[in-house]
């Protein structure tokens, strides 16, 4: 139901796009109710989805975590931080509303006697606020935590399976989700006792971008291109994903992380999975997941020698970003003065099916490259351009692109081919252009907004189940035991501001190709 008082704004460009569904009323019960996240992301999340109506009205926030916090000081917290990172600026009756559904108990030490404290807070909000007995659980706390509160929860009881009027349970679990693949195994073993699969949603807020959930629309939903995207007709696929920024302080982590479990295991891997699948049956959660999947074990495993031929790391040495002169990953506060964590990867990928048969997808992630950019390419084979072999100016044409950029500047791009005005047959490259921006006029949703929404919905489409998260840990658990088998490369190999080590260019070269300048 739409508050009252929540103001709306009315696009008319999404007339005709049906009405949206709210969720039942139900208590979010935050662990790590004190960290970066909850104040960078969740709570400014949830606060626009209120401003939107698209909370049920008893909607409630339980924070719980091991901080002494009154309720009080919880609220004034969250309105801080919902000032600084909303994307809308905070409307104080609407923040009145939603404030008094928040709530807050110190988790003590989170042993798994302290968890009486959390069923005490959930009784009381139940009372106040009649939330049907509907929960969700988001794990916001390091890793290292998640198998202890999920163990609590278990034991507790408030992780009860759903029994027939007692309301649903619901749990969402934060990336990094394991290490490698007996990590990733463990911990989906740990929640397997607790939850059943369905209540388990791991949370990988690339899926929540309007652009990654545009890859399904577009192929799917246009006669055109589906004909076209398989081998007969592509000759590789590029996906990028560039960042010029370093690691901003989080050294803990990216040491012990590196590019190739921060973005290729889950982001490179879900976009790759969504470029490739088969069409779903239905765009519900089980059909579209089945699809990925598939997807995911067709990729040739990387083993013995095929990790140094299909491969690249990096690791960034000084340079300069942006106009700035920034130091190198060695030199970044915290960080190992002799580290070898990568923080470039590329490979090179095959997806052993018939729709992909010989078409290498290739994909490359990195820190301090020259641009933020993330992008999918899809290249298409060469016209024979018999007819027009020596009217070409100035170089030799390249083949149709057509660039899906997931972000900034959202939007798709095909490159072709046209005559240059003039007496003479001369041809260009030249580009047609489609830009959300300009076509939409409405600022889409945060990915946060969109994923804990569809969580509050019962919608795990844009989740990971367990089976693609080990299918893609598999792959990665190849590459880093090749890599540790591997001599050492020699550390920093290219320059911040750079695009990447010369071995990823080889990597390219050896194939004729070379990477596209997003
Ligand atoms: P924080 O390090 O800020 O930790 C969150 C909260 O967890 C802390 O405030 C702390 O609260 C509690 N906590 C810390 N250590 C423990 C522990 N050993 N046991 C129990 N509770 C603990 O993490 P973030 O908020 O940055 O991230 C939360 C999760 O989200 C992590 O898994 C992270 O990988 C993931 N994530 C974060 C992103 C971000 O932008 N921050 C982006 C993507 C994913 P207290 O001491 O009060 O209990």
């Amino acid at each position: 139901m739409r508050p009252v008082d929540t103001p709306t704004v009315v696009n008319p460009l999404r007339e005709g796009l049906g009405a949206e569904r709210t969720p039942d009323p139900c208590t979010m019960v935050i662990f790590g109710a004190s960290g970066d996240l909850t104040r960078r992301k969740l709570l400014p999340a949830l606060y626009n989805l209120a401003l939107d109506g698209l909370l049920p009205d008893k909607f409630s926030i339980a924070g719980f975590a091991r901080s002494d916090m009154t309720v009080e000081q919880f609220r004034e917290q969250a309105l801080e931080s919902v000032r600084q990172f909303s994307r809308r600026p905070v409307d104080p009756k609407s923040w009145d509303r939603f404030a008094r559904g928040l709530f807050y108990a110190s988790a003590g030490s989170l042993k798994t006697d302290d968890f009486h404290r959390l069923a005490e807070l959930m009784a009381r909000v139940h009372r106040e606020r009649d939330t049907g007995g509907n929960r969700v659980f988001y794990l916001s706390v390091p890793p290292s935590a998640y198998s202890g509160i999920v163990e609590g929860l278990g034991a507790s009881g408030l992780a009860a399976r759903e029994r027939s009027g007692s309301g649903w349970t619901r749990v969402i679990v934060e990336k990094p989700f394991g290490r490698d693949l007996d990590t990733a195994r463990e911990l989906n073993q740990e929640l397997a006792q607790v939850f059943a699969e369905e209540q388990v949603y791991r949370i990988d807020h690339f899926l929540g971008k309007e652009t990654v959930q545009n890859i399904l629309v577009f192929r799917f939903a246009n006669g055109i291109f589906e004909p076209i995207w398989n081998r007969r007709y592509i000759d590789h696929v590029q996906i990028t994903a560039a960042e010029s920024l370093g690691i901003e302080g989080r050294a803990g982590y990216y040491e012990e992380a590196g590019a190739l479990r921060d973005m290729v295991q889950n982001h490179m891997l879900q976009v790759l999975s969504l470029v490739g699948m088969e069409p779903p049956i239905a765009f519900e959660a089980r059909a579209v997941r089945d699809e990925k999947v598939k997807v995911l074990r067709a990729i040739r495993p990387l083993l013995g020698e095929d990790v140094a031929r299909y491969t690249a790391r990096g690791q960034y040495g000084p340079g300069w970003v942006d106009g700035r002169e920034v130091p190198g990953y060695r030199q970044e506060p915290n960080v190992d003065p002799a580290s070898t964590t990568e923080t470039f990867a590329a490979l090179k990928l095959y997806v052993d099916n018939w729709r992909w048969a010989e078409v290498p997808f290739y994909l490359r992630t990195g820190k301090r490259l020259p641009k933020q950019t993330t992008e999918v390419a899809i290249h298409f084979k060469r016209a024979p351009l018999l007819l027009f072999r020596d009217m070409v100016d100035p170089t030799p044409l390249e083949s149709n692109v057509l660039a899906m950029r997931i972000q900034p500047n959202e939007g798709i791009t095909l490159k072709f081919h046209a005559k240059v005005p003039g007496i003479s047959v001369r041809i260009r490259s030249v580009n047609m252009d489609f830009l959300y921006g300009a076509s939409f006029a409405v600022e889409p949703p945060e990915a946060y907004e969109t994923l804990i929404l569809d969580c509050l919905l019962g919608d795990s489409t844009l989740f990971a189940r367990r089976d693609e998260i080990e299918a893609a840990w598999s792959l990665v658990t190849d590459v880093l035991n090749g890599w540790r088998e591997l001599p050492s490369p020699v550390f920093p190999n290219y320059e911040a501001g750079s695009w990447g080590p010369r071995e990823a260019q080889d990597l390219m070269a050896r194939d004729g190709r070379r990477w596209r300048r997003p």
